[in-house]
Formats: C-alpha cells, structure tokens, sequence
C-alpha cells in the first residue's frame, strides 16, 4: 500500500523573506532590514524595519574580525518587526 504523495508545504513561514540584521558603525545593537547587505550603500543611511534611520557599515578590511561580530543584541522595534512577518533572520557582518 503506498501512502499519499504529500504535498509540499513550506511550514517555516509564508514568505520566504529574510531580515538581515546589521550592527551600524558605534552601535552596540543591531538592526533588521530586509533590504539585501549587497544593495546597501555602505556609509549611507537606511531605514530599519523598527522606522529609524540607520547607517550601513563600511565593509571591514580582509584580514580584520568585523567589530560587529561581538554585538549580539537586537533592536526590539525590529524583533517584533521580523516576528510579525514571519521572516527568517541572519545575522550579517560588513
Ligand atoms: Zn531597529
């Protein structure tokens, strides 16, 4: 007896989206976007999922440890942003 083929579900969510979270340069937490780390302008300001401004980092030389790495905490105003959109979140260092 076979069993039904099931059908493909994707339970994680109903959208694929991701949030990236980014630490800002001198921030000590990081903020969720969902806008791609390589379509953002290093140095120029873009708007968090929270509402605020923030500015993209520049990217950290090659044989230097981004300073971000050490920064674990995150905006509540995006934690919640995230949550609600069901988005998967990844942690993203310049
Ligand atoms: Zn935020």
């Amino acid at each position: 007896m076979s069993a039904p083929r099931p059908k493909i579900v994707k339970h994680e969510s109903a959208s694929d989206e991701v949030a990236y979270w980014i630490c800002p340069p001198r921030s000590n937490y990081r903020h969720a976007t969902m806008q791609r780390p390589g379509a953002l302008i290093h140095g120029s300001s873009f708007e968090a999922l929270c509402g605020e401004t923030v500015k993209a980092p520049w990217p950290t030389p090659n044989d230097r440890q981004p300073q971000s790495k050490l920064v674990t905490d995150r905006c509540d105003g995006c934690s919640e942003a995230v949550k609600e959109r069901g988005a998967r979140s990844r942690t993203w260092d310049f």
